[in-house]
C-alpha cells in the first residue's frame, strides 16, 4: 500500500521508514521514540542491533476513551488479569494471521507473549482507566543487512493499526467471551478464598476435566475424558458470585491419601491440584479445580545442591557426624533432596505439600517393619515421611496430599483416604482404617513429637554474583526450566509448578532485583521473598525490569525461593 502516488502521507513514521529504505540496518536505531498513529500511540522502545538479534520491542497505547472497555471488566486484579489474558490471546491470533500472509523468518515477524491454559498477570497487556497497552516484538525487515523500509512501513503503519483495531477495541471483541473470562477468574479466586474457612486445602468441581492432551500439551484431553465425579461423603457446595451453586469434592486439611491402582488417574488428580494454585481459562476443564495458593509440589531431586538447610527433622546421624541442622551438599541423594525440598517449601510459606509416589524417594516415604528389623534405627539416618507427616500438620498446620498406591502403612497416619477407580474418586477412609486395625503394620514409629519451623537463613551477597567474567551482568532464562545467573546455571526441572516460560523470565529478573535491592547479608531469605513480592504487588511486574519488557508473567514466592535455593553458588548464614 504505497502512498507514493497519493496525497503526501501525513504519517511521519511511514515517511521516516521510506527514507531509510536500503540503508544499513543501523538506520533503524534512529526510529526509537513515540508516534501518534491516529487513535493510538506507537512506542518503539528498543531497536534490535541486527536482523538476527532478539526482535525489537514495541508498545501501543490506546486511550481508554477510544478502546472503550467498561470499567467493570478490569475492576479488580482477578478481572484485570483475565481480561488481559483474553486480549493477549486475541492479539496473538491477529499476529498469527499476518504471519500466514508474510511467511516465516525473523524479518517481518510480529509476536506477542501469548498465554497458555493459566490466567497469569503478565506484562504483555496492561489495562486501566486511562488506556490499554500492548507490548509486542517485531523483527524489523531486512534484506541481508539492509533496511527494507517499505516492508517495515507496511508492517508498522498498516498491519499494526489493523491488529490494534481488531484486537484491542472493546467494540471489536466478543463481549460475552470477555464476560466469561472475567467471571470465571473471579469465581475461581472466590473459591480459593473460601478454602481456608471451610477447612479445605483443595476443591475439584463436579464435571471438571482433569486429564491433559499429552505430557507436552496442557490443553484438555479431547477424546474419552471422564468428567470428575464427587464422592457423596466428600461433597461440598459453594455459591459462586457468577456461576451460582457449584458442587464438588473438598479435600480437607490434614493428611490425605490418594490411593488406587496404576493408571486410574491418581497423578492426574494431583497434577490438577498443583496447577490449581492458578486460575484457568474458560474451557480448560479445570476452571473450578482450585488449591491452597501456597501449595507446593515436593519431589525427590537427586543431584541438586543444598545450602545450609535444617533437614534434621528427617535426617540425622549421618555417617562421619555430618551436621544436618545446616545441611550442605553439592550432590543431594533422593531422600536428602526431598527433605530439603520440604523444609525450603515451609520456609517459603507453603501450607500444603503435594507429593506423588511417582517422583518420590521410596526410602524417604516409608521404612516398613521388616526393614526396621534388618536395619536398626541407630543405623538409619532417615526418619521417613510417614513418621513426620502428622507432626507437620499438628505442629505447623501444614497439610499433605499424597499419592500412594504402594504402601498401606500410610493408612495409620491419614485423615482421609481417597481411592481412584477408573478416574472416579471414592472415599475409603473408614475401610482403610478398619484394615489398619485388622492388619497392624507392626512398624515402630520413628518420629519425634512436634515439628519445628525452619530456622531463618540469611543469604550472603557474595553468593549471588550476577556477572560473568568481564561481561558484566548476565542474568536470563532459557526456556521454562533454566535460569542463567552470572556464571551459574539454575536447573528448575523439578520445580513443577513453574508453568510458563514468561514466569521463568520474570524469575530471572526477580533474582537480580533481589540481589540489587535486598540481599545484604542481614535480611533473611523469608524477608527477601516478602519484600520482592510486596514490591511486585505494589508496583506491578515492571518493577523487576526497567526496560518495559512484554514477556514477563507472575510467579509465586515459592518458585522464587526454589530458584534461589537451586543457585549452586548460594551461601547462607544462620540468623544469630
Ligand atoms: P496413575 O497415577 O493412577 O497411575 P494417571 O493419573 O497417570 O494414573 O493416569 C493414567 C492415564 O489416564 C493418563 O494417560 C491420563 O491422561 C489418563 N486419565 C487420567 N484421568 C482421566 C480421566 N478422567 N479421563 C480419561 N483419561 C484420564
Ligand atoms: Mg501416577
Amino acid at each position: 500500500m504505497s502512498s507514493a502516488n497519493k496525497m503526501p502521507d501525513p504519517n511521519p513514521l511511514r515517511t521516516a521508514l521510506h527514507a531509510i529504505d536500503g540503508r544499513s540496518y543501523k538506520a533503524y536505531k534512529d526510529l526509537r521514540g513515540a508516534y501518534d498513529c491516529n487513535g493510538f500511540t506507537l512506542h518503539i522502545d528498543h531497536v534490535q542491533g541486527d536482523p538476527f538479534a532478539a526482535p525489537s520491542r514495541l508498545r501501543v497505547e490506546v486511550p481508554q476513551d477510544r478502546a472503550g472497555y467498561p470499567s467493570g471488566s478490569y475492576a479488580n486484579s482477578s478481572r484485570a488479569s483475565a481480561l488481559c489474558t483474553y486480549l493477549a490471546t486475541q492479539f496473538a491470533a491477529q499476529c498469527r494471521r499476518l504471519r500466514g500472509k508474510r511467511g516465516s523468518g525473523k524479518s517481518g515477524l510480529i509476536e506477542i507473549d501469548a498465554p497458555g491454559q493459566e490466567i497469569l498477570p503478565r506484562t504483555s497487556i496492561h489495562i486501566d482507566a486511562a488506556r490499554v497497552e500492548a507490548r509486542f516484538a517485531v523483527g524489523l525487515p531486512a534484506q541481508g543487512r539492509r533496511v527494507l523500509g517499505r516492508q517495515a512501513a507496511e508492517l508498522l503503519c498498516d498491519d499494526v493499526p489493523a491488529i490494534v483495531a481488531s484486537a484491542l477495541h472493546y467494540a471489536q471483541n466478543d463481549a460475552a467471551e470477555i464476560d466469561r473470562y472475567v467471571q470465571i477468574a473471579e469465581d475461581a479466586d472466590f473459591l480459593r478464598s473460601q478454602l481456608v474457612e471451610c477447612g479445605l486445602v483443595a476443591f475439584v468441581a463436579e464435571q471438571s476435566v482433569l486429564p491433559r492432551r499429552s505430557g507436552v500439551d496442557e490443553r484438555p484431553l479431547e477424546d474419552g475424558a471422564i468428567p470428575f465425579q464427587t464422592p457423596d461423603s466428600l461433597r461440598v457446595e459453594f455459591d459462586l458470585p457468577h456461576a451460582g451453586a457449584v458442587a464438588g469434592m473438598g479435600i480437607s486439611r490434614g493428611v490425605t491419601l490418594i490411593a488406587g491402582g496404576g493408571f486410574h488417574g491418581k497423578s492426574t488428580l494431583l497434577a490438577a491440584l498443583e496447577r490449581g494454585v492458578y486460575n484457568h481459562i474458560p474451557d480448560d476443564g479445570r476452571e473450578f479445580a482450585v488449591c491452597d495458593p501456597t501449595a507446593f509440589k515436593i519431589r525427590a531431586e537427586d543431584g541438586r545442591r543444598v545450602e545450609g538447610v535444617d533437614i534434621s527433622s528427617f535426617i540425622d546421624n549421618l555417617p562421619h557426624g555430618r551436621d544436618t541442622r545446616a545441611f550442605c551438599t553439592d550432590n543431594a541423594s533422593g531422600s536428602t533432596s526431598q527433605a530439603a525440598n520440604i523444609v525450603e517449601a515451609l520456609e517459603a510459606g507453603a501450607q500444603t505439600l503435594l507429593i506423588d509416589e511417582d517422583t518420590a524417594a521410596t526410602n524417604f516415604m516409608i521404612r516398613d517393619h521388616r526393614m526396621q528389623l534388618l536395619v536398626a534405627k541407630d543405623r538409619e539416618p532417615i526418619t521417613p515421611l510417614i513418621d513426620r507427616v502428622r507432626a507437620l500438620y499438628e505442629s505447623l498446620g501444614v497439610s499433605t496430599v499424597l499419592v500412594v498406591g504402594g504402601s498401606g502403612d500410610y493408612f495409620d497416619v491419614a485423615d482421609t483416604v481417597i481411592v481412584m477407580e477408573d478416574y472416579i474418586p471414592r472415599e475409603a477412609t473408614s475401610t482403610a482404617k478398619a484394615i489398619a486395625i485388622d492388619h497392624p503394620s507392626r512398624r515402630q514409629c520413628e518420629g519425634r513429637d512436634g515439628f519445628d519451623p525452619p530456622p531463618d537463613r540469611i543469604p550472603l551477597p557474595q553468593g549471588l554474583d550476577p556477572s560473568r567474567g568481564r561481561r558484566g551482568v548476565n542474568v536470563k532464562s532459557r526456556g521454562l526450566r533454566t535460569v542463567l545467573f552470572g556464571a551459574e546455571t539454575i536447573d528448575l526441572a523439578a520445580v513443577e509448578q513453574l508453568v510458563d516460560s514468561s514466569q521463568t523470565r520474570a524469575l530471572s529478573a526477580a533474582l537480580l532485583y533481589a540481589r540489587e535491592n535486598y540481599v545484604d547479608g542481614q535480611r533473611s531469605l523469608r524477608k527477601i521473598l516478602d519484600l520482592v513480592m510486596r514490591d511486585i504487588a505494589a508496583c506491578g511486574l515492571d518493577v523487576l525490569d526497567r526496560r518495559l519488557v512484554g514477556d514477563h508473567a507472575l510467579f509465586r514466592p515459592q518458585e522464587l525461593a526454589a530458584a534461589l535455593n537451586r543457585l549452586r553458588s548460594l551461601q547462607v548464614r544462620a540468623a544469630s
